[in-house]
């Protein structure tokens, strides 16, 4: 691999590839694709649409609501973007739920590659033989694969060495050790009567660590107890 091209590549198979503009050019996204850290690959699937209207998706066979898209442009767009040995994903609400482990688990790798469904999803051929696995990103219905892939890019590029200003705020926030982050505050210290807590203003780092490390598993305790 080229050296000077950044380890991460994310390819990105859309109907709308205009959905993925503004996100990927603002923020953390924006700087990060401006500073070559990672790279992400739009591809437009009707590119590959079969006829004049470059059509994608088709009544489903034995009958029921909505469209459903074929197989053709869908294997067409992917081959055409040589993903190589880099995993590719459908977003799907049937899909492994994804979590910060998973989006650790994609940071460490070479890129990887998502597969946008739209209407009443993909021929279940593409499921079959066109990609490495499903990734959904909640117990809902989005009404296409786009949110969801920016979930997943926002997610694991944050991971990515260089990509946040201080590598710490990974290693401290929600979900990097199993427990929910600690009360965070800023200026003013009394806002309206309620006062920031006296520890935070102590100066004594080994207490404040303990105190944040108390509230942390408190917190976690009262909202989400599923992950101690
Ligand atoms: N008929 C499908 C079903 O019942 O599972 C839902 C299709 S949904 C309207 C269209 C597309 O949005 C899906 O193919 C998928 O790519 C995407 N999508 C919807 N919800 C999602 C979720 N929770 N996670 C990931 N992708 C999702």
């Amino acid at each position: 691999m080229d050296p000077r091209l950044p380890r991460l590549r994310v390819d990105v198979f859309t109907v709308l590839p205009e959905y993925l503009v503004a996100p990927l050019s603002v923020s953390i996204l924006g700087r990060a694709l401006a500073r070559g850290l990672i790279q992400v690959q739009v591809h437009d699937i009707r590119v590959h649409g079969e006829g004049r209207h470059r059509a994608v998706d088709d009544a489903p066979f034995g009958g029921g609501p909505g469209m459903v898209m074929m197989p053709g442009p869908l294997f067409a767009s992917v081959e055409a973007a040589s993903l190589g040995p880099r995993p590719l994903y459908l977003l799907d609400p049937a899909g492994r739920r994804f979590d910060q482990a998973l989006a650790r688990e994609l940071a460490e790798g070479e890129g990887f590659g998502l597969l946008c469904g739209r209407y009443e999803g993909v021929d279940e051929r593409v499921r079959q033989h066109l990609v490495d696995g499903e990734i959904s990103v909640g117990d809902y219905v989005l009404a296409g694969g786009e949110a969801a892939a920016l979930v997943v890019v926002e997610a694991v590029a944050r991971l990515v060495t260089g990509v946040l200003g201080n590598e710490e705020s990974t290693a401290w926030e929600t979900f990097s050790d199993s427990l929910l982050e600690y009360p965070q505050y800023t200026r003013p210290a009394e806002f309206r009567g309620w006062d920031v807590p006296e520890v935070l203003r102590s100066g004594d780092h080994a207490a404040i660590e303990r105190w944040r490390r108390e509230q942390a598993i408190a917190r976690t305790r009262s909202r989400r107890p599923d992950l101690l």
